[in-house]
């Protein structure tokens, strides 16, 4: 007989805001080398002995889990060089208390592995895709790969997912010239595009205000291709705020850097090697690793995950909002110090 889900009230932060949602970097390696995550030729990675075991993320989930969260999603790296992926999935699935369990993936495996996910009992896909032109692909990623995520890409799109998303990147000058293409792709594969404002996330060393393309640019740019652009309402916590063309067709725009939207965040990272950050921009996480190594209880990191999160006051998006004179986040050499302050090792 199955359990019951857990009703405990999720732990609120400073702001008020519940833990809900919890993203697992499974790996910090990478197949790919997008310019805006991982522009470098050398990287430090996390000791292979520091990484979590299935066992030790099954724990804390379970510890999350008690905490509030609700939803969870795996990434990386790229997660799918995670071996035994499908193990992970079986396990967390055995968690009654977890609502939704998704993946962002950028689908080189995918085709490989979409139909044992699916069967593991992973709900949702998000796949990320920024560019259908094979020369443009490759310059982008450093990787001659674009078919092989395509092929993923379709193999997801039949593996029944209750959702396939595809997130793009839009950088101007880019990959901005593709927005109606991408969404003819997403209407044949069955999945819906999510357009993201280019981040300086660390890791995001080329970053610079000049090469965001805004969410108003967007939505002109495919009001002049589609016409009228009706705006779908309330967006709750999700971070896309979603639209409708005049066919209704859907997409979505994630607007990190012109309007982020901190005040409604539910989210926190847990790196591979189980620290665990309360925000994208945090300086520093916590180290969870030790305590699960330590023995301790589902119930005894439950009670430290509520606490950490109870002194929540992060608003790193906003708070680079108001920052004069914006540039990169941090530069190598900051970087090379402390690989936890990689976009791919946080987890996106
Ligand atoms: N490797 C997987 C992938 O690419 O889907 C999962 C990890 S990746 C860090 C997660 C997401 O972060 C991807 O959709 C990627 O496009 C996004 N991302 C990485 N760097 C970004 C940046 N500088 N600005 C906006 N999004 C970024
Ligand atoms: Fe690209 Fe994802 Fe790899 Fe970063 S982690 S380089 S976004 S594929
Ligand atoms: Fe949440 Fe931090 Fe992103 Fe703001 S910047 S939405 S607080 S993770």
């Amino acid at each position: 007989m199955k359990a019951e889900a857990p009703a405990n009230r999720p732990a609120l932060d400073q702001l008020e805001r519940p833990l809900n949602s919890l993203r697992i970097s499974v790996i910090d390696r990478c197949d790919l080398r997008c310019s805006y995550c991982m522009p470098e030729e050398h990287y430090t990675w996390l000791p292979q002995e520091d990484v979590l075991s299935f066992a030790e993320i099954g724990t804390l989930v379970d510890a999350f889990v008690l905490a509030g969260v609700r939803k969870v999603r795996l990434t990386g790296g790229e997660p799918l060089l995670r071996r035994g992926l499908p193990e992970l999935v079986a396990r967390l699935r055995q968690q009654p208390g977890i609502e939704d369990l998704a993946m962002t993936t950028n689908a080189t495996h995918l085709a490989e592995l979409a139909g044992p996910l699916r069967q593991a009992g992973l709900n949702r896909v998000t796949v990320s895709l920024d560019s259908l032109r094979p020369e443009r692909f490759k310059s982008l990623v450093r990787r001659d790969a674009l078919n092989q995520v395509v092929e993923g890409i379709r193999a997801a799109g039949a593996a029944g997912f209750a959702s396939l998303k595809i997130n793009t990147v839009v950088m101007r000058g880019f990959n901005d010239d593709e927005l109606e293409a991408l969404i003819e792709f997403g209407r044949q594969v069955g999945g819906e595009v999510r357009f993201i404002e280019y981040m300086d996330v660390g890791g995001a060393t080329l970053w610079s205000l000049d090469k965001v393309c805004s969410k108003a640019q967007i939505l002109a740019r495919l009001a002049e291709h589609w016409g009228p652009i009706t705006p779908c309402g309330p967006q709750g916590r999700a971070p896309a705020e979603r639209f409708l063309l005049a066919d209704g067709t859907s997409f979505g725009v994630i607007a990190s850097v012109t309007e982020p939207f901190c005040r409604a965040c539910d989210r926190s990272r847990l790196t591979a090697d189980g620290q665990w950050y309360l925000c994208l921009y945090a300086q520093e996480g916590m180290d969870l690793r030790h305590l699960v190594r330590a023995g301790q209880t589902a119930e005894e990191l439950a009670a430290f995950i509520r606490q950490g999160w109870s002194r929540r006051i992060d608003r790193g998006a906003e708070e680079r909002a108001n920052a004069p004179h914006r540039g990169a986040l941090y530069q190598v050499e900051a970087l090379r110090q402390d690989p936890h302050r990689e976009m791919h090792t946080r987890g996106g």
